[in-house]
């Protein structure tokens, strides 16, 4: 734990769909912790980005606009409201018009610059659970415990589906595409930490996933047993 936090942070990454927000909202309110939806960030900016018709494909236009942005969000447990530059944007983020744009706009080095800071801040003392791709490598690599957690490509597409009026074909080629840009960008790219517990969740419910991050945080491994199955 860094000197200066006087409470845990978890980390929790993977690809979308894996179950991360089910997952580490359950066990932020099961320790008592605070939450934090860091994909919700990067999704704001993007609403931002699109409400002000920036091309996205002008990386410079997205730089320029969204270091100046206010965020902010809640780190409840509960289900986060979330604004930029004092617009309310909850309900925005989830459609589609940002879902196929966020990956662009994350992948612009100025906005993960302007993320992980703000981000930081909002860890700040700790006490907190941060689901993301890039929590346990970039923007917490102190966190106390770090989780990546995996599905089975069909079995995350099939998750998503019922959240969206899309089929399941569409929607593992979408997580696929999303997938693809996250880990291949330059700036701190979706990735596993080395001293990582993967944790694969294709046949585990969510209880199951939180009762074994649970047994996890009572026997974390020195960060040399690194990458091992839980
Ligand atoms: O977690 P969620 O699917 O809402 O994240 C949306 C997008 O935000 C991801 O596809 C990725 O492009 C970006 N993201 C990121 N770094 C994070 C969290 C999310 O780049 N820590």
């Amino acid at each position: 734990m860094q000197a200066d936090r006087s409470a845990p942070v978890i980390a929790i990454d993977g690809p979308s769909g894996s179950g991360k927000s089910t997952v580490a909202r359950a066990l932020a309110a099961r320790l008592g912790l605070r939450y934090l939806d860091t994909g919700a960030m990067y999704r704001a900016v993007t609403a931002a980005v699109l409400a002000a018709g920036v091309d996205l494909g002008d990386a410079d236009a997205i730089a320029a606009l969204a270091p100046g942005l206010t965020i902010d969000i809640s780190t409840d447990a509960a289900p986060a409201r979330i604004s930029v530059g004092g617009r309310d944007v909850t309900g925005d983020i989830r459609g589609p018009a940002v879902t196929a744009a966020v990956s662009a706009v994350s992948a612009v080095p100025a906005v993960r610059a302007a993320m992980v800071a703000r981000q930081r801040e909002l860890i700040g003392a700790g006490g907190i659970v941060v689901e993301g791709r890039d929590i346990g490598t970039a923007v917490a690599p102190d966190a106390d415990l770090k989780i990546f957690l995996t599905a089975d490509p069909a079995e995350r597409a099939a998750r998503r589906a019922i959240e969206t009026d899309a089929t399941v074909g569409a929607t593992e080629a979408d997580l696929a595409r999303r997938d693809r840009l996250d880990a291949s960008r330059a700036a701190s790219p979706m990735a596993q930490a080395p001293d990582a517990l993967v944790l694969d969740s294709t046949d585990l419910d969510p209880e199951a996933v939180v009762e074994r991050i649970l047994r996890a945080l009572g026997t974390a491994a020195p960060a040399t047993t690194t990458g091992r199955e839980l």
